[in-house]
């Protein structure tokens, strides 16, 4: 039985904290926009219980062609501290967070943490590759930047949040070791990645495996026949058993590329769905970003012949979350 509050409790309540604006401000969280569940999954875990975080794109969302909706505009004039990754993945919303910039805390996490030496370069409008999540090691360096600007923004809470991108990083180290593992796992001649667009290049890079994206960095342009054509091509001549849909991306193109590699003799499959520019369901383990990573790999080596390693101690905690072996 829950004992009802009387009315004049009520009232003194209301009275109590209408008379505390200070106390009350300090209890409030630190209002956080990120624009992908990349960052935000980080921010979260980062700022714990001192800050709220909004993510602007959900599952499935691609950001490439990104426009900002009336609620974004909403949510983003009442933040505090405006997160994005910067680099051109957010498109033309690149030149709106400038603007924000001079109002409001704004930081291009990619930006600030991962030099443009390490960055791979493309001959698109934007000169690099922004599909920097893709490689563990680099996007675990957005961690101290996203750490110290969110000990600006929550002072108060700068010690937890140092405590807790210490022991995130740890993770992320573990994460990316367990993923190199992986993938070497998956027979030389074998170890060929064929997506839908070229969001795994960083991932190929890091892991060592060969990447192939049928369409390229950004979305923008449709493939094209001679791309689906050359795609087909490399998938007979290596004997590639299994390609891969992503979940921001139309199936419809992977299709086009089964059906003339089938036609050619070579009979190659859907290995799955990757996660590249948007992570799963938040109350999936795909996620969040640990999960995201965990999940395209292990997809990655079992269609392609290879085994999972058994996960690390540090990611103990993180598989018994999302009951994962
Ligand atoms: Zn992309």
């Amino acid at each position: 039985m829950v004992p009802m509050l009387s009315r004049s409790i009520l009232l003194a309540t209301a009275a109590s904290l209408s008379l505390a604006p200070l106390g009350a401000t300090a209890q409030e969280p630190v209002s956080v926009v990120a624009t992908v569940g990349m960052i935000g999954d980080i921010a979260q875990i980062l700022g714990g219980d001192c800050i709220a975080v909004d993510t602007m794109m959900g599952p499935g969302i691609d950001p490439h062609l990104y426009q900002a909706t009336a609620q974004d505009v909403q949510t983003l004039n009442g933040a505090d501290l405006i997160l994005y990754s910067g680099y051109g993945l957010e498109g033309q919303l690149g030149d709106v967070f400038a603007r924000y910039a001079e109002r409001v805390p704004t930081l291009a996490v990619s930006e600030a943490g991962i030099a443009r030496d390490d960055l791979i370069t493309t001959d698109d409008a934007y000169g690099v590759d922004p599909h920097l999540w893709m490689d563990v090691s680099l996007w675990a360096r957005i961690v101290p930047v996203m750490a110290a600007q969110l000990s600006e923004s929550a002072p108060d809470c700068a010690a937890d949040i140092a405590a807790n991108a210490q022991a995130y990083e740890a993770q992320l180290a573990a994460l990316n070791d367990w993923t190199r593992q992986t993938i070497a796992s998956i027979p030389q001649t074998q170890r060929i990645l064929v997506t839908a667009h070229d969001a795994f290049a960083y991932y190929g890079r890091a892991y060592d495996i060969e990447v192939a994206g049928i369409q390229g960095i950004s979305t923008q342009s449709e493939a094209a026949i001679a791309d689906i054509r050359q795609t087909a091509d490399l998938i007979v001549e290596r004997e590639v058993p299994a390609i891969f849909v992503e979940s921001t991306i139309n199936p419809r193109t992977i299709q086009a590329v089964i059906e003339a590699a089938n036609q050619a003799g070579q009979p190659v499959e859907i290995g799955g769905e990757l996660f590249s520019d948007a992570m799963g369901d938040p109350a999936t383990a795909g996620g969040n970003y640990i999960g995201m990573i965990h999940a395209n790999t292990a997809a990655i080596a079992t269609a392609l012949g290879g085994t999972p390693a058994p996960l690390p101690p540090a990611l103990a905690d993180w598989a018994a979350q999302w009951s994962i072996q």
